[in-house]
């Protein structure tokens, strides 16, 4: 992907710190230094959860990020336009914000959660009540 040096620098549509640049296997995606919240270009969300140990860049404190997953209408880092707030398709639990333009952002921990809950999982945590199902 061509560099762009406006995306250096993105500020956090959820909380308005500074983001930093994180990269894995040459994707590079931004991370809020106060929320942990990431913003992910395009599909990049998708190309890097296939990539092993991806959860790592999502180190952030899932109840901080539960903090802010109340929070609505938040505009894009890129072009200030209201996100759309969507969900995964096959985990509907997990609730993002998309830009369909430039990309999407997902609120610490729910990166994580994309990546190793299927939905069979969620079902065995609704049945058996409030199991914390989220692999520490
Ligand atoms: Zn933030
Ligand atoms: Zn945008």
């Amino acid at each position: 992907m061509e560099h762009d040096p406006e995306v250096h620098n993105l500020k956090c549509p959820k909380c308005s710190h500074g983001m930093e640049e994180v990269t894995l296997e040459g994707i590079t995606i931004d991370r809020c230094s106060n929320c942990q919240g990431l913003w992910f270009d395009d599909d990049e969300a998708h190309r890097l959860k296939d990539i092993e140990n991806s959860e790592l860049l999502d180190h952030g404190d899932k109840t901080e990020g539960w903090k802010y997953d109340s929070r609505e209408d938040i505009d894009c880092p890129h072009c200030g336009k209201r996100m759309e707030k969507t969900f995964d398709s096959k985990q509907v639990h997990i609730w993002y914000e998309i830009c369909h333009d430039h990309g999407m952002f997902m609120d610490a921990g729910e990166f994580t959660d994309l990546k190793h809950l299927s939905p069979l999982d969620w079902f065995r945590g609704l049945i058996k009540g409030n199991r914390d199902v989220v692999a520490p």
